[in-house]
């Protein structure tokens, strides 16, 4: 089972980036090329039957299986970063994080009105992150039709503060 192989492979890294923080480490994920193979499939099956037409993922790590699952469903990828980083012009939102704050930028025309948007991060703790670029997707006038992740915090209670933005939340391994 997909959960179980994730759980087995994340490594938990005690107090990082700050103190009291448990961070779930998906680099040793990434050097399994079977296991990502396995986890974008799993991904592509969870979201069937949404009419996704952009995936738009999180820096940075929104990226990895961001890319993939957009190749898989063979849709466009957008990425949401940090500020700064975009190099055309931007849209911005401000962001609470889990251990922080952040502001997150997106390119002015990476997304067309009506365009059915699926958020992807890797990991869905508070829900701050996933709520801005939401925000972002309904600033350009597309919607965001869901938002996927391979982890779920739900101890954090992020899926409750999401589902004011998107209609549907998606995980493969929670907590
Ligand atoms: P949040 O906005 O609180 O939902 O935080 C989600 C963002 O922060 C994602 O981009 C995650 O990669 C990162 N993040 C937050 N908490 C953790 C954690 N415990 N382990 C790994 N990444 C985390």
């Amino acid at each position: 089972m997909i959960e179980a192989k994730i759980k087995q492979t994340v490594r938990d890294v005690l107090d990082f980036p700050k103190p009291g923080i448990v961070f779930k480490d998906i680099t040793p994920i990434l050097k399994d090329s079977v296991l990502c193979g396995e986890i974008t499939a799993a991904l592509v099956e969870q979201l069937q039957g949404l009419d996704i037409d952009v995936v738009a993922g999180i820096e940075s790590r929104g990226f990895l299986f961001g890319m993939l699952l957009a190749q898989a469903l063979k849709v466009p990828f957008v990425p949401i970063r940090k500020a700064g980083k975009l190099p055309f012009k931007t849209i911005q939102q401000a962001c609470n994080l889990e251990y922080g704050s952040a502001v997150l930028e997106l390119h002015e025309d990476a997304l067309l009105p009506g365009q059915k948007v699926l958020v992807h991060d890797d990991l869905l703790a508070t829900g701050g992150t996933v709520v801005a670029a939401s925000k972002l997707v309904k600033q350009l006038q597309a919607e965001v039709i869901g938002c996927s992740f391979i982890i779920a915090l739900d101890f954090l209670n992020g899926r409750e503060r999401l589902s004011e933005f998107a209609p549907q939340t998606f995980s493969l391994a929670s907590y």
